[in-house]
């Protein structure tokens, strides 16, 4: 049972097809499945930016059993992968993130629950060991399980890296999320996380959910923003706390310079203002995950308007109290 779940496949474009080798990541993965390693993953080579130039799988028209893995695995660069929930899995579908540094392996977010097991503990333990051994590391490198905020959709599979070793799974809470990272001054302040020649800076967001952060990956200058920026319907708890966020999420880009906005989940479709229903299991024409910094400034101008929350559909996502 489940096996075929444990299909990775990635969908890289281009030219970069004719470089792919199909390699099992380990032993353990060879039993179930393989992945499709791009070279950018076989080399120690720093790079400048991510590929972002694939497809996501975004659901089918039934989500008959077996249509389509449960996650999407793309390595992204010689130290960066980014993951998929499926649509036909959870129609959350969330965005994980996995940062490695020399020392320390960020992951972001753990993903959402579905009918069939989300084997996320596999997928990164093969894909940190086979880092382990390409970078010849000595000391194993830390995993630090946290998260983009605490929604259920995107902690659920933190269980399965309790009792990992080398491993710590960051709490839900503000004060848990203060504590492990260390914020003097929570929300006003970030801190700067150092993987290990790579460092990572967190940001405060609470808003759409208390607990929520963004975090900035100083060398390729990214920012993945969880749920509070994203190309979709932007969800408001707390409206104060919100505009604040993105506020100190514009002040902080006027001092780091940033590439791509990487969020949580896509809902908006290629059309101009126009997403999925809430619930669709399918997305056949869904916009790009990557946002830039111009939809950052569009969003907090629309907010500094808004003295009580209300409906907003800007061309790249909507503002949804
Ligand atoms: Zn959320």
């Amino acid at each position: 049972m489940g096996r075929t779940i444990l299909v990775l496949t990635l969908i890289l474009m281009g030219v970069r097809c004719a470089h792919n080798e199909t390699i099992p990541i380990s032993e353990r993965q060879r039993a179930v499945a393989s992945i499709d390693i791009p070279q950018s993953w076989r080399t120690s080579t720093k790079f400048d930016e991510l590929n972002l130039s694939l497809k996501w799988r975004a659901g089918t028209p039934d989500c008959r059993p077996g249509e389509e893995d449960v996650m999407q695995v793309h390595l992204a660069s010689s130290d960066t992968v980014m993951i998929r929930g499926s649509k036909c899995h959870n129609y959350e579908a969330p965005f994980i993130h996995l940062l490695f540094g020399k020392r320390r392996v960020l992951l972001l977010d753990t993903g959402a629950m579905g009918a069939e097991p989300f084997p996320l503990r596999q997928v990164i333990d093969d894909l940190v060991s086979d880092f382990e051994r390409r970078e010849k590391v000595e000391v194993p490198l830390q995993l630090i399980v946290a998260h983009t905020h605490g929604h259920g959709d995107h902690v659920s599979g933190d269980e399965q890296f309790r009792g990992r070793p080398n491993t710590v799974v960051v709490g839900h809470s503000v004060e848990e999320v203060v504590k492990f990272f260390g914020f003097q001054d929570w929300p006003n302040t970030s801190v700067s996380l150092d993987l290990g020649d790579r460092v990572v800076d967190l940001i405060p967001t609470p808003g759409h959910e208390a607990s929520s952060i963004a975090a900035y990956d100083r060398g390729y200058r990214n920012l993945y923003t969880g749920d509070t920026l994203y190309p979709g319907r932007l969800y408001i708890s707390d409206f104060a706390a919100y505009k604040a966020s993105v506020q100190r999420l514009v002040n902080f880009s006027k001092q780091y310079p940033v590439r791509y906005i990487l969020g949580a989940h896509v809902e908006m479709s290629n059309e101009p203002g126009k997403d999925y229903p809430i619930g669709a299991t399918y997305q056949p024409n869904e916009a790009p995950l990557e946002l830039r910094l111009e939809d950052l400034a569009n969003l907090n101008q629309i907010l500094l308007h808004m003295q009580i929350p209300k409906l907003h559909r800007a061309n790249h996502f909507i503002v949804s109290p």
